[in-house]
């Protein structure tokens, strides 16, 4: 266990501290849950940190990416492109000219126009690239929560549009159909959905695979594992899925075993989430008409900035009791910013609670400080600190930079 007092004391608040130990563990946790020879993604955007990247690499994770700055991050880690996937509807032909240059080869394609888009970029580079079809699969029967897919969605190609059009296709030369890629569902709320979104993804990959006459060579059944946010808790444990995986395989795809086709999972939150503690001082302690508010040093620029989709996060952190003795208080933590829409927790009960006081919000490595408001209220950015057994190896911290764009350029 990291020591935050010092590590608060040494680099200021707030900081992230993230436990490269922690971070194993989630990685053997996750390997553990799927089938043997299952490759895991890693999902940069929930935490595009470098040494995380590095580490979990280090363990045989693949990485999956969206965007420039996201493969930056992976070179950074000194990582090979051979092992990435690259996703996102909105690929430009400029950004995908870079991760070509950089040797990424594998894209997941979201539609007509984008596998054209990635065809042409491999042809400037003169060089032939494997594509995933993201598949938008029909609704499922009953539906379960937090799907993306089955309802109208501006993430792969539709089920039924796909399997209309794709005879009158013509692929580009370029790239070769390997198979098919789904993510139907985000932080899924328990392992029976989990399994159920897979199960779909498995059948419908078959069904795919057979109208289209697309060879299926490699399956990706994306993720939706799912992690705790900003309160204290543990990740779920997955003990059944490993077998309920097996026995969808078997009916539906029954030389999965040999490898036809090899499968792949994605994560973000899972890998990271448990591995980041964020460490964020009091500085006042006040009332006003009965209320008690306690102002921190990090807020919505820090965590939680992603709250203002109103969808993907609670309203409220839970720091860990910081032990000190005195009577329970009750207030809001609010984070220094100039809007009453900072505010990362109402009613919380911390006992003692004091200016200088280091709390500690637990489970923030994923979508913690890149998926805050950096930018508003041009504070500095939140420090990072990475500790593997106990020991400080880095400390570093974002900056936004202003920069002159040429004349020239465009
Ligand atoms: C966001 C995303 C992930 C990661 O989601 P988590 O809920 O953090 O595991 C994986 N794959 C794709 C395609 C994504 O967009």
């Amino acid at each position: 266990m990291p020591d935050f007092d010092a590590i608060a004391d040494r680099y200021g608040t707030p900081a992230y501290v993230y436990d490269l130990n922690r971070l194993e563990q989630a990685y053997d946790d996750l390997v553990r849950a799927l089938p043997s020879g299952s490759l895991i993604y890693y999902s940069l955007k929930a935490n595009p940190h470098p040494a995380l990247v590095r580490r979990l690499g280090g363990l045989g994770a693949r990485l999956e990416v969206s965007s420039a700055g996201e493969l930056a991050a992976v070179l950074a880690a000194g990582q090979s492109c051979r092992n990435v996937l690259y996703t996102g509807p909105g690929k430009t032909p400029a950004e995908l000219g870079g991760a070509l240059a950089a040797g990424v080869r594998l894209f997941s394609a979201e539609s007509f126009a984008d596998m054209r888009r990635i065809g042409a970029a491999a042809d400037r580079h003169s060089v032939h690239v494997d594509c995933l079809l993201r598949v938008n699969a029909p609704a499922a029967v009953g539906g379960s929560g937090l799907r993306m897919t089955g309802t109208s969605s501006q993430f792969g190609f539709d089920y039924e549009q796909l399997t209309a059009e794709w005879s009158a296709f013509r692929p580009p030369a370029t790239v070769t159909v390997r198979g098919f890629h789904f993510f139907p569902v985000t932080n899924a709320r328990d392992e029976a959905t989990l399994l159920d979104e897979m199960t779909q993804s498995i059948r419908c990959a078959a069904q795919l695979s057979q109208r289209l006459g697309i060879p299926l060579e490699s399956l990706d059944l994306g993720g939706g594992f799912a992690a705790p946010y900003a309160v204290p808790g543990s990740r779920p444990r997955y003990v059944a899925l490993r077998a309920g995986l097996r026995k969808a395989l078997d009916k539906w795809l029954p030389e999965w075993d040999r490898g036809r086709p090899s499968l792949s999972f994605e994560s973000g939150r899972y890998l990271v989430a448990d591995c980041g503690t964020l460490l964020a001082s009091v500085i006042d302690v006040k009332e006003s008409r009965g209320r008690t508010f306690a102002v921190l040093d990090a807020g919505l620029n820090a965590l939680g900035g992603l709250s203002a989709t109103g969808r993907l996060l609670p309203a409220s952190v839970g720091p860990e009791d910081i032990g000190r003795p005195g009577p329970p208080i009750i207030a809001d933590l609010v984070g220094p910013l100039c809007t009453p829409l900072d505010r990362l927790g109402r009613q919380v009960k911390l006992n003692g609670l004091a200016p200088g006081d280091v709390l500690r919000v637990p489970n923030t490595g994923a979508y913690g400080l890149t998926a805050s408001l950096l930018g508003f209220l041009s504070r500095p950015v939140a420090t990072e600190v990475i500790v593997s057994s106990g020991h400080v190896e880095e400390a570093s911290r974002l900056a936004l930079v202003r920069t002159t764009e040429g004349e020239t350029q465009q």
